[in-house]
Formats: C-alpha cells, structure tokens, sequence
C-alpha cells in the first residue's frame, strides 16, 4: 500500500506541476518564474521560489505522518519529495545543465523532454505557451527522436 501511495503521488505531481505552471507560474505568480523565461545573471533564478513552495506540503505531511507511527501521510510527503528530486534533475541539470552531469547522455526519452521543454522556453511570455508538462512528453516530440535515430543508423545507399 505504502508503494502505490508513493507512486500514485508520483504522477498526481506531475499533473501538479503541469497545472502549476500553466496556470500559477504562467498566472498570478509570473513575476517569481519570468526570469526562467528571460535570463538574468547569476546561478540562482527568482524561479527556484517553486522549489521552496513544494517543499511546504511535503514537509508538512512528513511531519504530521509520523506523529503517531508513520501513516498514509508520511508516503505522499515522499511521493512529493521524491518527484521535486526527479524534477530538479530533469528540468534543472538534464535540460538546463546548470550542474553538468548528464552531459553525456543520449537517451530517447530525454532527447524527447528535452526537445519539448525548449518548445517551451521558444516563447519569453507570459501568456502563450505550450508543453507545460514534464516527465510525461507529447508523443510527436517521442516520434521526432526516434526518427533521427533511424536515420542515424541507417546504412549508406
Ligand atoms: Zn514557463
Ligand atoms: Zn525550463
Ligand atoms: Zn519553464
């Protein structure tokens, strides 16, 4: 039980996160996530205030679900804190590299994220927009990777 609570948190997240940014980050609270959109100097963006927001329920939930033994609470705090880490390697070190440890990697499906996240940050607005999701990716930008990996392989002639 303990598992499927975590895992079904997982992807609740992800729509979360979805809505979050489409609706919030992209909304009312536009000015903390403009400067993900638009760069300024320096390591740290007024953006990375989401990662505190998070942060609230999920701490909230470990806390008060392991007042009385550990119960149901106690795993969506950790179906959130573990989806933020995914996040953060996804979005911030895969996509946006600023730690430098995927470098390497030529995985299908982060090809596939990564192409769909940069279809996000074509537009520097705040009111179109489009691929405000994370994890789960359009299947044209799934199909697009793979297309070039069989052209890649595909022999001469
Ligand atoms: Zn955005
Ligand atoms: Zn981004
Ligand atoms: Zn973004």
């Amino acid at each position: 039980m303990a598992a499927l609570i975590v895992i079904g948190t997982f992807f609740f997240m992800e729509f979360m996160a979805w809505f979050m940014h489409k609706y919030v980050m992209h909304g009312f609270m536009w000015y903390f996530h403009e400067d993900h959109h638009v760069p300024e100097p320096g390591f740290f963006e007024k953006n990375d205030v989401f990662f505190l927001i998070f942060a609230i329920p999920s701490s909230l939930l470990f806390i008060f679900g392991s007042l009385n033994g550990i119960d149901f609470r106690f795993f969506i705090g950790m179906g959130i804190a573990i989806y933020g880490v995914c996040y953060f390697l996804v979005h911030d070190v895969l996509i946006h590299r600023r730690f430098k440890w995927f470098d390497k990697t030529n995985n299908v499906y982060f090809r596939a994220i990564r192409k769909a996240h940069k279809v996000h940050h074509k537009h520097r607005g705040k009111e179109e927009g489009e691929c405000f999701g994370m994890l789960v990716v359009p299947w044209k930008y799934f199909r697009a990777a793979m297309d070039y990996d069989r052209k890649r392989t595909k022999p001469a002639g």
